[in-house]
Parts: C-alpha cells; sequence; structure tokens
C-alpha cells in the first residue's frame, strides 16, 4: 500500500498532480479543500460550519477537519492506497493522522512538498480565481492571508515528516509532466 501526502503552499499544484498519480498508482485521492467545497455547495452542516473559515482562508478547525478525513478514508476501504492533498495541514492533524493510519495498520509511505515562490504562486492562484469562481483566490490579501496560516500552521510539518525521514521536495515550477515525473521518480522507489 502506497499512501502520500501530497504537501506545498496554496497554488502549488497538489491537486493538478494528484490527478495524474491517482490514475498512475490506482490510488484514492482525498482533497480536504475539495470535500469541504463540495458541502458548502450542498449546504450541509459541515459546509455551513467550513465556509466562514475558508471564505476569509483561515484554516477550517481541526476537529472538525480530522473528523472528516477519517470519514473519507473509511468510504474507502479496498483502496489499494491514498493521496492526501492538503491535508494534513497542521501538527495536530498529522499526529491524527498517523494515530489513525497505524490503527488500521497503515502509514504515511512518504510527504512530498511541490516548492514555488510566493510571487509564482499568488499569479497562478488569480488566474485560477479568474474561472473557478472561488472567492478565495480571487482576493489577493485572501491569498496572502492562506500563505501566513501556511506559514504558522502548516511550515512545521516539514520538520515533523523529516524527523520521520519521510520528507522529500521537489521543484514545483516546469510543465506538469515535467513535475509529475519529478513525483513519479521519488514514488517508484517505494
Ligand atoms: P489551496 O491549497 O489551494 O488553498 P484547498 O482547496 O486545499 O486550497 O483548501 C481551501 C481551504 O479549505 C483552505 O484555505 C482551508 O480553509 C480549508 N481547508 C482545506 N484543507 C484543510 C485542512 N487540512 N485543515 C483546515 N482547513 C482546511
Amino acid at each position: 500500500m502506497i499512501n502520500i501526502v501530497l504537501f506545498g503552499k496554496p497554488g502549488a499544484g497538489k491537486g493538478t498532480q494528484a490527478e495524474f498519480l491517482k490514475s498512475q498508482y490506482q490510488l484514492v485521492h482525498i482533497s480536504t479543500g475539495d470535500v469541504f467545497r463540495y458541502n458548502i455547495k450542498n449546504t450541509t452542516d459541515l459546509g455551513k460550519l467550513a465556509q466562514s473559515y475558508m471564505d476569509q482562508g483561515d484554516l477550517v478547525p481541526d476537529s472538525v477537519t480530522i473528523n472528516m478525513l477519517e470519514a473519507e478514508v473509511e468510504k474507502n476501504h479496498d483502496a489499494k492506497g491514498f493521496i492526501f492533498d492538503g491535508f494534513p495541514r497542521t501538527t495536530a492533524q498529522a499526529e491524527a493522522l498517523d494515530a489513525f493510519l497505524s490503527k488500521k495498520e497503515m502509514q504515511v509511505t512518504a510527504t512530498i512538498a511541490l516548492e514555488a515562490t510566493d510571487d509564482e504562486l499568488v499569479e497562478r492562484l488569480l488566474k485560477r480565481g479568474e474561472t473557478s469562481g472561488r472567492s478565495d483566490d480571487q482576493d489577493e490579501a485572501k491569498i496572502r492571508n492562506r500563505f501566513d496560516e501556511y506559514n504558522q500552521k502548516t511550515a512545521p510539518l516539514r520538520s515533523f515528516y523529516t524527523n520521520q525521514s519521510k520528507f522529500h521536495s521537489v521543484n514545483g515550477i516546469g510543465t506538469i509532466d515535467e513535475i509529475t515525473a519529478r513525483l513519479t521518480s521519488i514514488i517508484d522507489r517505494f
């Protein structure tokens, strides 16, 4: 079983690369952002709760996100493995993921970071905002707030996974195919 955590700032290309990796390795792709947006669209209780945080570019509280992620994994108990995209984003989430997976005799195989500069990312997100309709992509202040959230809460996961010898990083600038090749050269080692 291969379980990959895709790591990187908003706009780094996690969702785009996950689409390729999931078919290449027959993995189930879980994007916490997509699950939240689905719930917002369908005005579920979870969606109503998440919306106020997401609209501001803040993280949704850990307890809510962790329960949701575990439910998504449980829905796919036949899976050959998972790509976690946008989760974990805090140390508490990473600890919860380790505990949850180990109960199921599973573990994170590797965490792979897609690296790009803030200026490149802002440009990509504003461009995405023109077509995605995502309000968090249309306003530079909200984008910068997401980077601040990342720097404060998510960046510490680099050392969390480095301490487990699971952290890898790839250059996230280039063509989609080039970046996919960088990722597969890491995943193929497992
Ligand atoms: P991006 O990585 O491009 O910012 P996502 O679609 O992954 O976009 O996430 C959008 C928003 O969903 C985040 O800004 C946050 O509010 C919420 N979210 C997604 N994943 C998590 C998470 N693991 N913990 C808390 N909030 C999350």
